[in-house]
């Protein structure tokens, strides 16, 4: 039984003053039937750890560097992520691989990384618009799974993102159907590769989620909760999220 998660990305927003976001979020779950994951800047990891205290609410990073330590100006390690209180941290979403060149295989490379520093890798992948037209969608994330996901994944230290690139801060969504048919491709996929053990890899949804859809895209069998962005900010707005779920 793979237990439900919502997760944030804050993506390069927030300060000081957004904590009080966490404080609500918390107040409105005091004890939360599912997984709540919260993946603030860099910056606010260490506070928003300190901040949660005993409650069961998580926090992860957004990317870490492929190796441990080192001259790497800028960077973040998996294991200094771990020290600030992470528990998971987000490698290869879209925007990193648009952004900062990031191929699967340094994607993988800073999966093992997290792994190594004890975290969980929220591993995302997802096609773009003209890959989609093109119906190339499964040929395109079968690729991102494979050259990803390195050998060794488990439901315990993995967690995979499907992220249409197209429906990411556009208000856009898949419908319903599109969405089952990447996740049900997705699961049979992880199977062959990692037998037994890809039945408790959860597979999140993310991409314009948000309240008024939430509902729809956690009724789809194989979604285990969601990645939320700009929704994931607010209380007010990620708040209703997590009671869909
Ligand atoms: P939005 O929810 O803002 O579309 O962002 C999704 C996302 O990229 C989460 O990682």
């Amino acid at each position: 039984m793979r237990r439900k998660l919502a997760a944030g990305n804050w993506k390069m927003n927030g300060t000081a003053a957004s904590l009080s976001e966490v404080e609500a979020l918390i107040a409105a779950h005091p004890s939360p039937g599912v997984e709540i994951l919260l993946c603030p800047p860099a910056t606010l990891v260490g506070r928003l750890a300190a901040l949660k205290g005993q409650h069961s609410l998580m926090v992860g990073g957004q990317d870490c560097h492929a190796k441990a330590s080192g001259a790497h100006t800028g960077d973040v390690a998996a294991a200094q992520l771990a020290d600030a209180g992470a528990t998971h941290v987000i490698v290869g979403h879209s925007e990193r691989r648009a952004d900062h060149g990031e191929s699967d295989e340094a994607v993988a490379d800073k999966a093992r990384a997290a792994w190594s520093a004890g975290l969980v890798a929220v591993i995302c992948l997802g096609e773009t618009l003209a890959e989609r037209e093109a119906g190339r969608t499964l040929e395109v994330v079968g690729r991102q799974l494979d050259a990803s996901v390195p050998e060794g994944a488990t439901g315990l230290n993995t967690v995979v993102a499907y992220e249409p690139v197209w429906a990411i801060g556009t208000g856009l969504t898949p419908t319903s159907e599109q969405i089952a048919e990447v996740h049900d491709f997705l699961r049979s996929r992880l199977s062959a590769r990692l037998g037994a053990d890809a039945a408790h890899v959860r597979l999140l949804y993310g991409g314009s989620v948000k309240a008024s859809n939430a509902a729809e895209i956690f009724a789809i069998p194989e979604v285990d909760g969601a990645l939320v962005g700009g929704a994931s900010l607010r209380a007010a707005d990620f708040s209703p999220i997590v009671k869909a779920l």
